[in-house]
């Protein structure tokens, strides 16, 4: 069988993308290739749970336009479907006067942006609204919520399986090649053959663009973040979610607090280089991979510039009680052995070979494909509204109207 498009990965984005082309032309063959058996075993299922509003992205930006559209459409999307999400809200915490100029450029990107409701508190606000928290100067971003992202992609997947997509999982795609007009995905476990083929491959999105002959750059670098979960009775300490000011040099968010669907309460996560692509903990070691990502010409000018936050990462990883004091700058009452080990994620983050890293989420096309090169925090939340940018640039790549007519 020939499908008219395949989308490679069974993440939120691959999902919600096939979900969204299902919608639009139920009159194409349309086939998800997932190299794992089941869905969301990688980022998907290993983030903090936020939606996030929108707050710190370049106005302009894929990020701040999608982020904002995204959290939108994903309230619409659990409603109608019955998935719990709750409203949370966040506050982002200055500790000290160096961090208020920041504080207060993330105040006017938030305002460009359009994200509704932001309140700047000072320190009797803050603890209003977080008893234990402490901090100079804050934002409170009341759309800010939280929810299960691995099942709101599960559900994406239920619809578009209804809308008749036929799924391949446990097929891992291993090279992407054109015979007599098809594009021929090759895996282990035999072929999937489609005209169009977008691909959604988080960890692997480099590599799955480079078997079309994409370009080397950007290259994915994985960065690692270890968990720490608040003992059950240490729960009170935090009611929604508490982030720092980030670094704008840097593109992760820092270690925060995040109370889940479940009821836990995660601490993090931190960043570190991963030594494998899908290395969740500090032993996993690829070592074609780790060589792979030392040799990139990108990566010793990234190490130069960041060593010292690299390593100090390194070393709040190994040693519990210095991850916990990064956390006590916001909660002081916080004591080490109120944390429990975590789980840990790995995030896909694109890196030029210049050494910086690329913030914006990459789509990038070529004759009869579509590719996703970077989709980092918060795709999640973008989800719907990645789904639904993909679909228009397939529409017009691919003329999708023409071949469903
Ligand atoms: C620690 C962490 C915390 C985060 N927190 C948040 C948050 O709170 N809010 C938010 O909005 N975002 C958050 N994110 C970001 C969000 O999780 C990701 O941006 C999003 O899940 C990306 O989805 P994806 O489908 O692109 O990637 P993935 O979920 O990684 O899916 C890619 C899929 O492609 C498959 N694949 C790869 N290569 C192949 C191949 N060759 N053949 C077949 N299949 C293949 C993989 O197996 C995988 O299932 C976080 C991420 C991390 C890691």
């Amino acid at each position: 069988m020939i499908y008219d498009i395949a989308i490679v990965g069974g993440g939120i984005v691959g999902l919600a993308a096939t979900r969204e082309l299902a919608l639009r032309f139920p009159g194409l063959a349309i086939a998800n290739v997932e190299k794992e058996d089941v869905f969301n075993a990688h980022q998907t299922g290993r983030n903090s749970g936020v939606i996030h509003s929108g707050i710190y992205y370049k106005p302009g930006s894929f990020k701040a336009k999608l982020c904002v559209e995204g959290r939108k459409l994903a309230w619409d999307y659990c409603d109608a479907k019955g998935i719990e999400y709750r409203q949370v809200g966040k506050l982002i915490v200055a500790t000290d006067e160096s961090e208020l100029g920041r504080l207060d450029d993330l105040w006017e990107r938030g305002k460009q942006n359009g994200v509704e409701g932001l309140e700047m508190l000072d320190a009797a606000g803050i603890r209003e609204r977080e008893p234990h928290c402490r901090g100079i100067k804050a934002i409170f971003s009341p759309v800010t919520g939280i929810v299960d992202w691995a099942r709101v992609s599960r559900s994406f997947a239920h619809d578009a399986k209804t809308m008749g997509v036929d799924f391949f999982l446990g097929h891992d795609v291993t090279s992407i090649g054109r015979r007599g007009g098809v594009t021929v995905l090759a895996t282990p476990k035999g072929e999937v053959q489609a005209k169009h083929v977008i691909t959604c491959g988080g960890l692997y999105s480099d590599k799955l663009a480079k078997m079309t002959g994409g370009a080397r750059d950007p290259k994915i670098v994985p960065f690692r973040g270890d968990y720490l979960i608040l003992k059950p009775e240490k729960r009170g300490l935090v009611r929604g979610n508490i982030y720092p000011v980030p670094d704008p040099e840097f593109p992760f968010l820092g270690v925060h607090f995040t109370p889940r669907m479940n009821g836990d309460v995660w601490l993090g996560p931190n960043a570190v280089l991963a030594f494998a692509r899908e290395g969740y903990s500090f032993f996993d070691v690829n070592p074609p991979e780790l060589w792979d990502a030392l040799t990139y010409p990108g990566f010793f000018k990234l190490a130069t510039k960041y060593w010292r936050i690299g390593a100090g990462e390194m070393y709040r990883d190994l040693v519990r009680g210095a991850y916990v004091g990064a956390l006590q700058r916001y909660i002081p009452e916080l004591e080490p052995d109120d944390c429990l080990p975590g789980p840990a994620g790995v995030r896909a983050q694109a890196m030029a070979a210049d050494g910086s890293l690329v913030d914006d989420f990459v789509f990038e096309g070529a004759d009869g494909i579509v590719h996703v090169r970077n989709a980092p925090s918060p795709a999640a939340t973008s989800s719907l509204a990645i789904g639904n940018h993909i679909a228009d640039d397939a529409e017009r790549r691919f003329d999708l109207r023409r071949n469903a007519a």
